[in-house]
């Protein structure tokens, strides 16, 4: 076997093969597509399935192993990469999302090459967060972000610049604020020697030309000249105040005469204002450590607030306790309270009243002179003695200061405490003179305690000093503005008798007279109310509230006067009666139910303590649920006695009734009744019935 061929007659293979992808596999495992593969011309793929291979083959069958190949991924593949017939897959892992396009070109046996191959595109998927949308919604929020750190950066350059601007303001204020108050101390020091200088000669002068024709000018200019002078001293203290330069120097006194003699420095003052200044106090020698100057000042301020706050006819009181310690072993405390009836103060500015140059009313148009330093002077000077300042005040019914002062010294630093005996003599001759020269100054003023006391409870201030000019003489009277005020200072005075107006604002006269006479401490009271003529029904209103008599408006003083001293005659009688009436039993008297219910009571609780050595005129007041001092004034107004005098008259009335039934002997008597000594005894009875008891024993005995 031979073979022989004629090279020349060799051919090569000149068919270009088709070039063909057989299969796509994704991690190794063959995908199977809608399509064959080799249909396609597209393939999407999600961001991780990046791991992938391509199979191709070529559609030449002659001595196909001889076929070559060259694969290329378009945008990953630089470079053909050439491979043969025993490789035909293309592998790629990792490859970034993007578009590609995979191209596979072959050639036959012979190397003819089909150059344009196959293809196809691939489009491998960016994750979400790669995406259009991802990254508009990163540009947004790097947008935003962007946006609120310049707010907030310039947010913050503005509160800065606020900020330094406040500062500076504020060291500003400061500065000025010191600058003010060196500006007062200078121009206040300034004044006060050419003030001196006038006031100086000026009294000189006065005292030259008492009685002539300049003594009233020169008293006008001595009393503008002194404001002045006192103004110009508070400036001076505020601003040694400020600098912590004031300093206090105490010395133990007797406090009771100097406050009394501050108090009636004023009695001249409540003279021409018609005003009732009066000075309570609970013992006549307490001894506190005070500094005497600072102490004037104090009293002197809230005094001449009492004044300027309230309306003429006004009732202004000075309290002076001595409150027992809390502890056995601690000092107590002094109590001083100046309490007026006057405008109030409203609740919201309260806390302000303290302040500097804070003033209520501090409009343009306000009556009242001053300019708000009083107060604030006056607590400073109060905290330099280590003690307190209070106020209570409600608006038209009046205010309450109370002043708190530590007694004893253990509170003080050494430095506070003068030790000069001298001063104080000295001091001592200057209370005993205030003492003297106000006694006679105020004279007038003195409240006349015998004068029956008459509340006016009438709005209107024309009618009020209409009825008190006439009054006045007889009568100790005291205003109110409204039936509210008027219950109030009824129940505080308990007047002798009331005169109402029936139109008032807050409450009316009807109810406030209904209020009176049905308020245990008030009833006896008896009230006139004043009502205009076409009134007809509140006038009898009034009647059914238990007025005891009523005017028509426009009515005469005189006629009033007739009314108010026959119904206090009646109540005279009524007294008198009382004393006379030995049945123990009220409703004999005709008195108004509501007191008739009192002293049936008052009776009744006396006549179960006669045993009872321990009764007195506190659990007397206990037991009757009222005040002493409303207990004292109803009895008086009702009886004319005081408590004690009625215990005592109880238990003598009940000892001459047990006499004249013969009941014991009069010893057994007197100890039933609850006296422990025959004579003691003996002798009250002799006051009261005008005979010993067995004188009236056999008095009644023959008398029966
Ligand atoms: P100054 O005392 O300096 O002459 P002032 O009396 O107005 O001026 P303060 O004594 O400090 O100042 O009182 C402050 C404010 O408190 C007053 O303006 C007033 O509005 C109110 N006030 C003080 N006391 C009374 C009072 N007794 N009744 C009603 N208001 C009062
Ligand atoms: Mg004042």
């Amino acid at each position: 076997g031979i073979s022989s061929f004629y090279p020349e007659q060799i051919q090569d293979n000149p068919i270009i093969p088709n070039i063909i992808l057989t299969s796509f596999k994704k991690f190794n495992e063959e995908v199977q597509l809608d399509t064959a593969i080799s249909y396609k011309s597209q393939i999407t793929l999600s961001p991780n399935e990046n791991v992938f291979s391509f199979e191709f083959t070529a559609l030449n069958f002659i001595n196909a192993e001889e076929n070559k190949f060259a694969y290329k991924m378009d945008g990953f593949n630089k470079d053909w990469i050439t491979t043969d017939a025993s490789n035909r897959i293309a592998s790629y892992t990792n490859l970034d999302p993007g578009d590609y396009t995979f191209r596979v070109k072959g050639s036959n046996n012979d190397g003819v090459w089909n150059e344009t191959g196959t293809s196809i595109k691939i489009t491998i998927l960016p994750p979400w967060w790669r995406t259009v949308w991802a990254y508009g919604v990163y540009i947004l929020a790097l947008g935003f972000a962007f946006y609120r750190y310049r707010n907030f950066e310039l947010n913050r350059a503005k509160l800065n610049q606020k900020y330094e601007m406040e500062h500076f303001e504020a060291t500003k204020l400061k500065e000025m604020d010191q600058v003010k108050s060196r500006f007062f101390a200078n121009i206040s020091h300034e004044f006060r020697t050419p003030l001196t200088l006038i006031l100086g000669p000026l009294g000189k002068m006065l005292g030259k030309l008492k009685g002539s024709e300049w003594d009233q000018d020169l008293n006008l200019m001595q009393r503008q000249a002194k404001q002045l002078l006192d103004l110009v001293t508070q400036l001076l203290d505020l601003s040694k105040l400020e600098a912590g330069k004031m300093k206090i120097l105490v010395s133990q006194r007797n406090i009771v005469p100097l406050l009394k003699g501050l108090t009636q420095s004023f009695a001249s003052l409540a003279d021409r204002d018609n005003k009732t200044l009066s000075f309570i106090t609970e013992l006549e020698d307490i001894q506190v450590h005070v500094d005497r100057d600072a102490m004037t000042k104090i009293i002197n301020n809230l005094l001449s607030n009492a004044f300027k706050f309230t309306e003429s006819g006004a009732a202004i009181q000075v309290d002076v306790q001595n409150l027992q310690p809390a502890k056995p072993d601690g000092n107590g405390h002094l109590s001083i309270t100046i309490r007026d009836d006057g405008i109030g103060i409203p609740e919201e500015r309260l806390n302000q009243i303290f302040d500097r140059f804070y003033q209520v009313d501090n409009s343009e148009t306000r009556e009242r002179e001053g300019t708000g330093i009083g107060l604030a002077l006056t607590r400073e000077l109060v905290e330099l003695h280590h003690g307190s300042i209070e106020v209570s005040s409600a608006e038209s019914t009046g205010t309450t200061f109370t002043i708190t002062l530590p007694l004893g010294a253990d509170h003080l630093k050494p430095e506070e405490v003068s030790d000069s005996a001298e001063d104080l003599a000295d001091e001592a001759l200057e209370d005993q003179l205030v003492d003297e020269t106000d006694v006679t100054s105020s004279s007038q003023t003195v409240v006349d305690e015998s004068q029956p006391i008459l509340l006016i409870v009438e709005d209107n201030p024309d009618v009020r000093n209409y009825i008190k000019s006439d009054l006045n003489d007889h009568y100790n009277c005291h205003e109110a503005v409204d039936g509210e005020a008027g219950l109030e200072q009824a129940l505080d005075l308990i007047p002798d008798l009331i005169i109402s107006d029936v139109m008032m604002p807050k409450m009316d006269g009807v109810e406030f007279c209904r209020r009176i006479k049905t308020e245990e401490r008030t009833s006896h009271i008896p009230v006139i109310l004043l009502t205009a003529k076409a009134d007809l029904e509140s006038k009898l209103e009034g009647l059914e509230t238990g007025a005891d008599d009523y005017l028509t408006k426009p009515f005469e003083v005189e006629e009033l006067q007739v009314r108010i001293k026959n119904l206090i005659e009646q109540r005279e009688l009524l007294r008198e009666r009382f004393k006379q009436d030995l049945s123990l039993v009220p409703a004999d008297l005709n008195l108004p139910s509501m007191d008739e219910q009192f002293l049936e009571k008052a009776i009744g609780i006396i006549s179960d303590h006669f045993s009872d050595q321990k009764f007195n005129v506190d659990v007397f007041s206990r037991k009757i649920f009222m005040s002493r001092q409303h207990l004292h004034r109803k009895l008086k107004s009702i009886t004319g006695r005081t408590a004690v005098e009625f215990i005592r008259f109880i238990r003598l009335k009940s000892a001459a009734l047990l006499l004249r039934k013969e009941q014991g002997t009069i010893s057994e008597i007197a100890y039933e009744v609850g006296f422990s000594s025959l004579p003691h005894f003996s002798r009250a009875f002799h006051d009261e019935f005008g005979c010993s008891p067995s004188a009236y024993l056999a008095k009644h005995k023959a008398g029966d």
